[in-house]
């Protein structure tokens, strides 16, 4: 789950972490009285989206009058803001955030992920924060520092004490940015977070080390132990079809093809996506209906993806194990009859009862292609398309 960037800030205010005063605001008048209440003379208007690279994008901007700030508001509020992780239908910009302009000295990165191979939090720092961290990453890697944190021992003084010298924090200034990355890191451990990210953490003219940014976003298998975070969910910013899948417990993500994919097991639905651009095809979604999915599930499975008007063919890929393939076959044809399925649908079935599975399938009426395998399931579905977008449209 994502959070905007005053949330995060919120929480990180409360582990002593420094930001600058700012408001959170729904609208330009709004923005111009959170101003007014800021004081100060310099403000920085802020688009709140579930996306980084709003600077570049044009939702970031400084105002140095009340006028100014009315008019920056009113620019970047409803917005169609387009950045590097929005794609290139961008997303609309329904809350602000008026903060208090700070005079930048020099601007670090901080970044906490979990790496799970070495099954440890991973602090990245580097001198080179701002706006293109993803550049430097690329063509300076060496710039990039990288800690991994012992979880029973947290991230130790010498720990932060290194991660803060090799980029170059001025000796001054590193017991401020040492209790900050300690401060950092217990926020990300205590609130089971997923990604951290303060770029730019920030050397303020005034020698305040001070996060600038953040980014949090958090694990959903932890979410249950948190209902402070569940709360700041924003549906705005969410796919409608995802938010439609959560009510109903299923794993599903979108994506940009035209082949909706429907299996059991996340494994197997990667490997299902792959196979299919293996043929050249492209998966419209990830679908991942668990272990134990009921008639229900499945019919609620294929109502999603049948919302996707780029949708052209369904491939169910499913292996029945604690699940048998008669009572998925069954669910596959109650689902198919009620949903009216007009694209073509490619199952492959493997596992317990597969043979009586087949026959439910073959003696349902519908025309629902067979597979042996899942290269074969998967040639089908990527013939299917073909075949129905060189029909000539009526
Ligand atoms: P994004 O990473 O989405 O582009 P940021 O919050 O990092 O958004 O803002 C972009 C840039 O704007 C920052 O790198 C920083 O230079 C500047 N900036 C952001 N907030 C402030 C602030 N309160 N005062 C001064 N400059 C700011
Ligand atoms: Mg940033």
């Amino acid at each position: 789950m994502k959070i905007h960037e005053y949330q995060a800030k919120e929480i990180l205010q409360k582990y002593g972490v420094v930001t600058p005063k700012g408001i959170a605001c729904f609208s330009v008048d709004e923005a111009v009285s959170a101003a007014q209440q800021l004081g100060g003379k310099v403000w920085v208007v802020k688009a709140q989206i579930y996306a980084g690279g709003r600077g570049k994008g044009g939702g970031v901007k400084v105002a140095k009058s009340l006028d100014e700030v009315r008019q920056r508001a009113s620019e970047i509020l409803n917005m169609r803001l387009v950045t590097h992780q929005t794609g290139p239908e961008g997303q609309i910009v329904h809350r602000l955030f008026i903060e208090q302009g700070v005079p930048i000295e020099k601007e670090f990165y901080v970044g906490m992920v979990v790496d799970r191979s070495r099954q440890r939090v991973c602090l990245i720092t580097s001198s080179e924060g701002g706006m293109e961290i993803e550049k430097v990453a690329a063509e300076t890697p060496e710039k990039i520092h990288k800690v991994y944190v012992d979880p029973i021992a947290g991230l130790s003084q010498q720990q932060a004490v290194e991660a803060t010298q090799k980029i170059g924090i001025p000796a001054q200034n590193l017991p401020q940015a040492v209790t900050l990355l300690q401060s950092l890191y217990e926020a990300f451990d205590e609130s089971d977070a997923s990604l951290l990210e303060i770029n730019p953490l920030t050397l303020t003219a005034e020698q305040q080390v001070m996060a600038l940014d953040a980014k949090m976003n958090f694990d959903d298998n932890a979410l249950f132990r948190h209902p402070e975070i569940v709360a700041l969910r924003d549906l705005d910013e969410e796919d409608p079809l995802e938010i439609e899948a959560s009510k109903h417990e299923l794993s599903y993500i979108s994506l940009d093809g035209n082949i909706g994919c429907l299996v059991n097991g996340a494994g197997l639905a990667m490997a299902t996506m792959d196979i299919i651009k293996l043929y050249g095809g492209n998966p419209a979604n990830f679908l991942d209906v668990g272990g134990g999915a009921t008639a229900e599930k499945v019919t609620e499975a294929f109502k999603l993806m049948l919302s996707n008007p780029k949708l052209q063919a369904i491939l169910v890929n499913i292996f029945g194990g604690i699940m048998k393939c008669d009572v998925i076959a069954q669910g596959i044809v109650m689902a198919a009859r009620d949903v009216h399925l007009a694209v073509p649908l490619i199952v492959r079935l493997e596992g317990t009862h597969v043979e009586i599975g087949k026959k439910i399938l073959a003696d349902s009426g519908l025309p629902i292609i067979s597979a042996d395998n899942m290269a074969d399931a998967a040639q089908k579905a990527v013939n299917a398309t073909k075949a129905k977008s060189s029909s000539p449209q009526s």
